[in-house]
């Protein structure tokens, strides 16, 4: 099964793709996670990355797209996939749509986690996540049981560097800008279904199954 997730920045999108990951045995491909890999790898595209993720911007297209690419012809991902991130532009989600096609697969849903802006503000601000893992916390809603410590997996808790103020407003500007029109885009194609994005966890995770199933 191929599900993209999308939503603003801090909307769940990463928490809920894990929980899909064991759910549906397939893979999540979060380009954010790529980026931030390629990034601490030192390699020259991840510094270039650096420049725009630090900025709150969007790593060009073609980047992106090379990347996701790459990905969706590994083995562990013929079988579907989560995205988690990507696409974020029209030309990513049409450039998606061809490779589906040349690999003959195809997008089964595309669910739209709705949250409003001042709770993604607070959600972002207050984020840390597990460098072993990638489990995430809030130091507010859902506070690790010791300090700085993932409750998983014992690794070290860390703040993302784009999750600033300064960082966070310019990426919900970008969400507006650049991503929010997806919504309009898979809606036309029939494949769009939203879900609200406040709750437990647990409760939108069964929000977004019950449209999987
Ligand atoms: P995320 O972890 O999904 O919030 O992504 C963190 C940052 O990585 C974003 O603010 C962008 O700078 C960059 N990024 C992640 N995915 C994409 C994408 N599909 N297209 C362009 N830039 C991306």
């Amino acid at each position: 099964m191929n599900v993209i997730l999308l939503g603003g920045p801090g909307a769940g999108k990463g928490t809920q793709a894990k929980k899909l990951v064991a759910r549906l045995g397939v893979p999540q491909i979060s380009t954010g996670d790529m980026l931030r890999a390629a990034v601490s790898g030192g390699t020259d595209w991840g510094r270039k990355a650096k420049e725009f993720m630090d900025a709150g911007k969007l790593v060009p297209d073609e980047l992106v797209i090379a990347i996701i690419k790459e990905r969706m012809t590994q083995p562990d991902a013929t079988g579907g996939s989560i995205f988690d991130g990507f696409p974020r532009t029209v030309p990513q989600a049409e450039a998606l749509g061809r490779l589906m096609a040349d690999l003959g697969r195809s997008i089964d849903h595309v669910i739209s986690i709705e949250v409003d802006e001042a709770e993604l503000v607070g959600r972002l601000g207050g984020r840390r996540t597990c460098k072993s893992c990638g489990q995430m916390f809030h130091v507010v809603q859902a506070p690790p049981r010791k300090a700085d410590v993932c409750d998983a997996c014992g690794g070290a808790l860390y703040q993302r560097d784009d999750d600033n103020e300064a960082t966070i407003r310019s990426r919900l500007a970008t969400y507006d800008k650049a991503t929010r029109p997806l919504v309009e885009f898979y809606r036309q194609k029939g494949l769009l279904r939203r879900v609200l994005g406040v709750g437990s966890i647990d409760d939108i995770f069964e929000r977004i199954c019950a449209i999987l199933s």
